[in-house]
């Protein structure tokens, strides 16, 4: 956090259809966690901001709400192409603020625009139902209707992807929208709302606001917004469900996970392997999916341990901003490397195996933690039951899948859990036991696409409706029903 910063290097807001830098008391950093070099500030807004945005998209709202769907539509097409044409600058700039490689960044737009595509079909996927002669004379209706003025409150580790679980959906049900992206990368966030303008987005319907706790707590509470999308740490998550249900609102909010990769022996040796160098490591293991608990079943254990060891001893960690092939990049601040560091630190002092350890052989420069192996660990240990989020992969031995699957169900998390086997039998009792929504047979990082619902249970989702896919719409619409009556007989009677 800063007081006093550069005017040109202050990230802008988005407001009823003006850019504009908010004057304000305290600023956080962007960095590029690949050198460590501050490449912009994020104003800290207050409840006055969050007001301000509420009275636009309000405004908005009475003739947005009202605009035929297929015109929505047209917008969302349009937008998609420029999302197509820029996609590439686009990752550039997620590699730039947030450090992931430009692999993982164009993965992060990929994903983000395949909501928009699905929003394209708002006009067949907002209809509603209808059933004649529910009662003599009588037919039944629902109609599906825009909820008013929603917000959206997002993390750091994807900052086109979860952004764009929410906006585009909102905005094609007839919503307008208040972003609040991550503080520490806000700058992907005012593209995605420049190209929406560009597309041709009346003023006011999607608006772009920076802060933190005082902002999301504004959101939480003010009586113009109707819905809230969440996304974040399971603590956080929790506190906005909690505080913007009590002030009578929709609340949808994704948290943390600890996620498993369980192999069996039958396991493919070389695509297990490759899908779980992805999951653990990818994105430097900054992902809601990533697996970071590795439990070889029986004996496949030693074998795994020696070939992920191989492996990692070739992967190439560096400087994602100007080297477009490192595998690995770095995490996303210093508070993130040096609460990484302690862990390992920790687990070090308690005697814990670690079989690499990702404090030793990294760049100098930014924010780097190496992949890091620790071995041996059982259920009870910290490493087993909380969310790292950095590449720190824990090794744990069941001697049987029952005891995985028990050992797994203690956890209070429930995002996501992967098998690796040849065999249907083992794949069928691991998906229909597991305690957690989202699993993967064969898939190291089984997130669903925008046709599913990003589907956490227990501490990694508070609320009742999903992100994404047909749950997102019925989140972001109110069901009327109509019921009509027209008797005939009148009329018969009458003579005409
Ligand atoms: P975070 O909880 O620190 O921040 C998320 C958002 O909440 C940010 O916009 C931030 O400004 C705001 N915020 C932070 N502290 C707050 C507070 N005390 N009160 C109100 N608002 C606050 O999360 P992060 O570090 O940006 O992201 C990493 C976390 O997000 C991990 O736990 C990860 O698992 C989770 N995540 C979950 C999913 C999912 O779908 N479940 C997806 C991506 C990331």
């Amino acid at each position: 956090m800063s007081n006093s910063v550069e005017t040109s290097q202050i990230v802008p807001q988005l407001i009823g259809g003006t850019w504009s830098v908010p004057s304000v008391a305290t600023y956080t950093n962007v960095y590029n966690p690949s050198t460590g070099a501050v490449i912009a500030h994020t104003p800290m807004a207050g409840a006055d901001t969050v007001d301000a945005a509420v009275q636009a998209a309000s405004r908005a709202f009475e003739s947005w709400s009202k605009l035929p769907v297929p015109k929505r539509a047209d917008i969302l097409f349009r937008y998609r192409t420029l999302l197509e044409a820029n996609s590439e600058a686009l990752a550039r700039l997620i590699t730039r603020e947030n450090g992931k490689t430009l692999e993982e960044a164009r993965g992060d737009v990929r994903r983000g625009f395949e909501v928009v595509e699905f929003a394209c079909g708002i006009a067949h996927l907002s209809k509603g139902e209808s059933l004649a002669q529910v009662a003599p004379h009588i037919d039944g209706q629902t109609l599906r209707e825009p909820l008013g003025v929603c917000a959206g409150i997002s993390p750091y580790n994807f900052p086109a992807m979860v952004p764009m679980w929410m906006f585009p959906l909102a905005i094609a049900c007839g919503n307008t929208f208040i972003l609040k992206p991550s503080e520490k990368v806000p700058l992907t966030a005012v593209r995605l709302a420049e190209l929406f303008q560009e597309a041709g987005l009346p003023d006011g319907v999607f608006n772009v606001i920076h802060g933190g706790r005082e902002v999301v707590d504004a959101l939480c509470v003010h009586p113009g917004i109707k819905a809230i999308s969440f996304v974040g740490s399971s603590t956080v998550a929790k506190h906005v469900y909690a505080l913007g249900s009590a002030h009578g609102k929709r609340v949808q909010a994704g948290g943390g996970a600890k996620n498993a990769l369980v192999v069996m022996p039958d396991a493919d040796p070389d695509s297990t392997l490759r899908a779980i160098m992805g999951s653990a490591f990818g994105c430097a293991g900054q992902r809601c999916m990533a697996g970071s608990l590795l439990m070889g079943v029986g004996s496949v254990n030693k074998a795994l341990h020696e070939r992920l060891n191989a492996t990692l001893d070739a992967i190439r960690i560096g400087d994602t901003s100007a080297d477009d092939t490192v595998d690995m990049g770095p995490v996303i601040d210093d508070l993130a490397q040096n609460r990484l560091d302690n862990v390992i630190l920790q687990a070090e002092q308690k005697g814990i195996h670690i079989a690499r350890d990702g404090r030793k052989n990294r760049p100098e420069q930014g924010f780097f933690v190496g992949p890091t192996l620790f071995d041996g660990i059982t259920p009870d240990a910290h490493l087993f039951q909380e969310e790292l989020f950095g590449p720190l992969l824990s090794m744990v031995h069941p001697k049987t899948l029952d005891e995985a699957i028990g050992w797994l169900n203690r956890l209070n998390f429930g995002n996501g859990a992967v098998i690796f086997t040849s065999s249907g039998a083992a794949a069928r009792q691991f998906s229909q036991e597991i305690n957690c929504g989202m699993v993967g047979v064969n898939v190291g990082v089984p997130a669903p696409m925008s046709l599913f619902p990003f589907a956490g249970w227990n501490d990694s989702f508070y609320g009742d409706l999903h992100m994404q896919g047909t749950e997102g719409v019925q989140f972001y619409t109110r069901q009327r029903v109509v019921l009509s009556r027209w008797d005939s007989s009148y009329h018969r009677q009458m003579g005409w």
